[in-house]
């Protein structure tokens, strides 16, 4: 199975995570364009920053594109720390934790945290399944 999180990060930006929502729209940046931007309505390769953090905006034809969009973490209905978290201990953890669990340590409904536990472990399994660009996109985050 696919690991999240492939290159190995110290205990003290793991936790930066956990803790700020900025920092994971910031990490899933450096990920999804460590080639570079290039606008995927248009492809123009230039942007200015966009309205929510370290989001991109196409300087061409103004497609604002968020760092999660194409991830696990698009569209998610609560903050991206606490998804965060979930998924790193659900592809790398040492310990099974249970949804009731995450639950009560991220203040969640058990019923969301059993929803994104599910959606990732789908995720894993079904990677054949997904489009390419999905594909792609997921494997950049946890291969
Ligand atoms: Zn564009």
């Amino acid at each position: 199975m696919s690991v999240i999180f492939k290159t190995e990060l110290d205990e003290s930006r793991i936790q930066e995570l956990f803790s700020s929502d900025e920092k994971c729209y910031e990490f899933l940046a450096e990920i999804k364009w460590s080639d570079g931007f290039t606008c995927r309505k248009c492809g123009n390769t230039n942007f200015c920053p966009g309205k929510t953090p370290h989001s991109r905006r196409c300087t061409k034809c103004k497609t604002e594109e968020s760092s999660a969009a194409g991830t696990i973490f698009h569209n998610c209905k609560f903050p991206i720390s606490k998804a965060f978290y979930i998924a790193y201990n659900v592809c790398k953890g040492k310990e099974d934790i249970s949804t009731y669990e995450f639950a009560r340590r991220l203040s969640l409904r058990q019923m969301t945290c059993w929803n994104f536990k599910t959606k990732i472990q789908n995720a894993l399994e079904q990677m054949d399944s997904l489009t390419e660009r999905e594909k792609s996109s997921i494997q950049k985050i946890f291969t």
